[in-house]
């Protein structure tokens, strides 16, 4: 069992992100929580590693197809007339492919986030997924304040500036997935933190 302070999560900041200039704010957001950055790189990803970043399960789909469902039913949208079609799935799938698309669009910024329930505090900085329902003092709170509504009508993906992973297993996997088997992850001690 690892300590409890060597919690790691994977980061990316999104291209509306980097052409924000919010890449330094988001960084500056976990440091001051006391997180630590052990690893950071801007890169341009290929389709397939962003392909293959996104799970490919019908679970998964269908979830990314339910919140726009559930975003319309709030709103009094008929998602017929609004996308074509009202399955969950169906949707889901198309959502998928705005968000290669969308992550294709400009560089991003991969970080390993290390510390105390890393992976949860890191989402909970970041803020819930579509940023209008997000808190104001989260990232996505902040700084945008996107909609299914608006994403799916411009045929895109919702901006919501980063993203990070859900579970503790799904950071180890991202973080082999980004950096590589073996990848170089930093260690030192944060003032105030490790000593
Ligand atoms: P995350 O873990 O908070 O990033 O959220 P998900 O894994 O559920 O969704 C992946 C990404 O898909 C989100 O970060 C958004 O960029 C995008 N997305 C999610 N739901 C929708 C939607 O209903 N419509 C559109 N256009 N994009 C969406």
């Amino acid at each position: 069992m690892k300590h409890p302070k060597e919690e790691q999560t994977f980061v990316m900041v999104k291209p509306d992100g980097v052409r924000k200039g919010l890449t330094g704010e988001i960084i500056k957001r976990f440091e001051q929580r006391d997180l630590k950055i052990v690893a950071l790189q801007m890169f341009e990803p290929t389709r397939e590693q962003i392909d293959e970043h996104y799970p490919k399960d019908e679970a998964w789909i269908a979830r990314l197809g339910q919140k726009t469902l559930k975003t319309y039913e709030k709103y009094g949208f008929d998602p017929k007339a609004e996308l074509g079609m009202d399955n969950d799935l169906e949707i889901g799938k198309e959502v998928r492919k705005w968000l290669v698309d969308y992550m294709l669009s400009a560089p991003l910024v991969r970080m390993v986030v290390q510390g105390i329930h890393a992976v949860d505090v890191v989402r909970k900085i970041a803020g819930p997924t579509l940023p209008f329902m997000a808190e104001v003092g989260t990232i996505r709170g902040d700084f945008s304040i996107d909609s299914p509504l608006l994403a799916n009508k411009e045929k895109r993906a919702v901006m919501n500036l980063v993203h990070a992973s859900e579970t503790p297993e799904e950071a180890e996997h991202e973080i082999e997935h980004w950096f590589g088997k073996g990848a170089k992850i930093y260690s030192y001690k944060r003032f105030g933190v490790d000593e």
